[in-house]
């Protein structure tokens, strides 16, 4: 098994609030990884300090063998983050936010709009192709910006909650592109609250309580650290996020 991403205790605090707490945590290239916590657990902290977009109090950030910290141009060339609530360019429409990203990475022209046109075709953008964002809807939106996260190529994709709002065909599309891209040996890393996803998308799961890594496996892995030898993940959730347990692997 190869090593994707490797977190070595990650600590974060906001003031005096410590939001996540001596995480380590290791994903495999090729993988689907999906990390799970309550309101307020600590799962959009630890993807932004991952992204590099949020500094670490303390602890080890590695992509593919480059430090987010110590090299943080050639890591966030591996990666692409999508939060929940993408920002995009209301004057802008798809083609011209697609070539405007690419230009950022420094994809040359004719390849960023062979690339944009593809990606719009995939999520069914593609009539849209004239239109200003600023008309499209949320379900629109999130997948203009997944399109924007995977112009150039990334070998992880890190989403924050990326199929709320979507409705059933656009999030059957997404996860068809997730899977898609796991198999041809890419890392995708995400938060959901919805478990389904999980249950049936994710290799392994990561469960945060107040900032801890209170659990962290295969589905069959959790079943057995929380006791619900024959339970959906739901109840695994349950179990494992109930306030007396926040000591997990601390
Ligand atoms: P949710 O499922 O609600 O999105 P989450 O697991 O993503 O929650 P975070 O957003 O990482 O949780 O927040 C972790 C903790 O840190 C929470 O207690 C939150 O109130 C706090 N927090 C998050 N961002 C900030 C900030 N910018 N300043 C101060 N506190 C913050």
């Amino acid at each position: 098994m190869k090593i994707a991403l490797q977190l070595s205790q990650l600590t974060k605090y906001y003031g005096s609030h410590q939001a996540v707490n001596n995480l380590s945590l290791q994903i495999a290239e090729g993988s689907f990884y999906a990390l799970l916590g309550p309101n307020g657990a600590g799962k959009t902290t630890t993807l932004r300090m991952i992204a590099g977009l949020l500094r670490p109090d303390n602890g080890d950030i590695m992509i593919l063998g480059h430090s987010i910290q110590r090299s943080p141009q050639k890591a966030k060339q591996l990666l692409a983050y999508l939060p929940e609530e993408p920002l995009l360019y209301n004057k802008l429409r798809p083609i011209e936010y697609l070539e405007f990203i690419a230009g950022l990475w420094g994809i040359p022209p004719s390849k960023a709009q062979s690339s944009a046109e593809e990606l719009l075709k995939q999520l069914n953008l593609w009539d849209n192709r004239g239109d200003f964002s600023e008309t499209f809807s949320r379900g629109m939106r999130q997948k203009l910006a997944l399109a924007g996260a995977l112009i150039h190529q990334p070998r992880i994709i890190i989403l924050d909650e990326p199929l709320t709002g979507l409705d059933a065909a656009a999030a059957h599309l997404v996860k068809n592109m997730l899977t898609e891209y796991v198999n041809q040996g890419g890392v995708v890393i995400l938060t959901t609250h919805i478990m389904e996803i999980a249950e049936r998308m994710a290799q392994r799961i990561g469960i945060i309580n107040h900032g801890y890594l209170v659990a962290e496996g295969t589905l069959d892995e959790l079943r057995t650290q929380s006791g619900e030898a024959e339970g959906s993940l739901e109840r695994v959730f349950l179990e494992l996020t109930q306030d007396n347990n926040v000591e997990g692997t601390r």
